[in-house]
């Protein structure tokens, strides 16, 4: 089994992370005496970090996403929203990994005055803030942005043609999230249409609590290019009494095209997608050698890391260093960044970092035997 000391200091890439899920506790309460935000449970920051998990964990997505006001509420003015990006890069950066986009609707924080490009901006200066503070520790990590839109509201477009206007300043995409039930994401075409006429890129958060019409929609009409979590194309696989298994047209072509699921384990577990981590989609699909990666979604929810994520496969499932290894190139493979940049992170630092803890790994085993 891999130590988590290990795994944390293995190379790791993210594409899955929502800012307004990931924030520190403890600056929740300070932001909120500072802002004179008044709206907590509690000013107590071990009490509100349990408060956050266990408003979390109650098995459906929208009681899920209820926890999110209160990270959101504190997030309305743009000192808030340069601390928590940088802390947001620090924390990662400290967790060990090495490329990661970030995701959050700035359409949410736009309560006390600020423009949408005000917010994006900040969240940019925040990244190299953050960027800044983790090479000088030693922990180099590039950050992105995700630019998302709010299914359940009618600002898709504008906010895809800000994610296209912020994209030379390190927004590399556009998503949607929010309910999927009643809120497909054929309602903001003209944002979709608009991101693929710039030559943009597009992931939507598809198939986590609705099923396979979802993920359909999301390829076949929004021109996703990857899917948030997708867990659900698993109803679209059979596996047969004697294990072999068959897959459907959707599922076929998933794999065939290696389109990109960012699943997160514990998260599906909280929202109810999934029962448990032993029993979530995410083992059949990497077997099936679906492009799948790893992601944490919501890490003050949730109460996890990448590192923690992958912990949780190694005791489910086994998966070993080359299995993490495996899933990180995946990751950055697609990632929305340059071609040259992510090459360079798999060549000089995913690869090596790997390389270095075999070896490592090798030579306790000489010296135990
Ligand atoms: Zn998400």
């Amino acid at each position: 089994m891999l130590t988590l000391d290990s795994i944390r200091q293995a190379p790791k890439a993210l594409l899955h992370d929502h800012l307004d899920g990931g924030l520190r506790a403890a600056t929740i309460v300070d932001l909120a005496g500072e802002h004179g935000y008044t709206g907590l449970p509690t000013r107590d920051v071990h009490e509100l970090a349990v408060w956050m998990h266990r408003g979390a964990d109650r098995k459906s997505l929208e009681l899920y996403l209820e926890t999110f006001q209160h990270t959101v509420g504190v997030l309305q003015e743009r000192d808030a929203i340069v601390r928590v990006a940088a802390e947001c890069a620090e924390d990662l950066a400290a967790d060990g990994v090495v490329y990661a986009e970030v995701r959050y609707a700035p359409e949410l924080s736009v309560e006390r005055g600020l423009s949408l490009d005000e917010v994006v901006e900040a969240n940019l200066e925040g990244f190299r803030i953050g960027e800044e503070r983790a090479r000088a520790a030693g922990r180099p990590i590039v950050m992105k942005m995700l630019v998302t839109a709010m299914r359940q509201a009618a600002r898709s477009l504008e906010i895809a043609e800000l994610a296209v206007r912020h994209r030379d300043a390190g927004v590399v995409g556009f998503d949607i999230a929010g309910p999927e039930e009643g809120y497909r994401p054929t309602r903001h075409l003209e944002a979709f249409d608009h991101v693929r006429h710039e030559n943009f890129h597009i992931t939507i958060h598809a198939g986590e609590a609705f099923g396979l019409p979802s993920i359909w929609e999301a390829l076949q009409y929004c021109g996703a290019e990857r899917l948030g979590h997708g867990v659900r194309i698993v109803d679209d696989v059979r596996v047969r009494e004697d294990g072999s298994v068959e897959l459907g047209r959707l599922a076929t072509f998933v794999r065939d095209r290696r389109v990109p699921l960012e699943m997160c384990p514990t998260s599906n577990v909280h929202t109810g997608a999934a029962r448990s981590i032993e029993e979530h989609p995410i083992d059949l699909l990497r077997r099936l050698r679906f492009r799948v990666t790893v992601n944490t979604d919501n890490r003050l929810m949730s109460d996890t890391t990448l590192s923690g994520e992958f912990a949780a496969l190694d005791r489910a499932f086994g998966i070993g260093l080359g299995e993490m290894e495996w899933l990180t190139i995946n990751a950055m493979k697609s990632a929305f960044a340059a071609f040259d940049e992510r090459l360079r992170i798999i060549n000089e630092v995913v690869k090596p970092g790997y390389a270095r803890l075999r070896q490592a790994a090798t030579r306790v085993v000489m010296v135990a035997g």
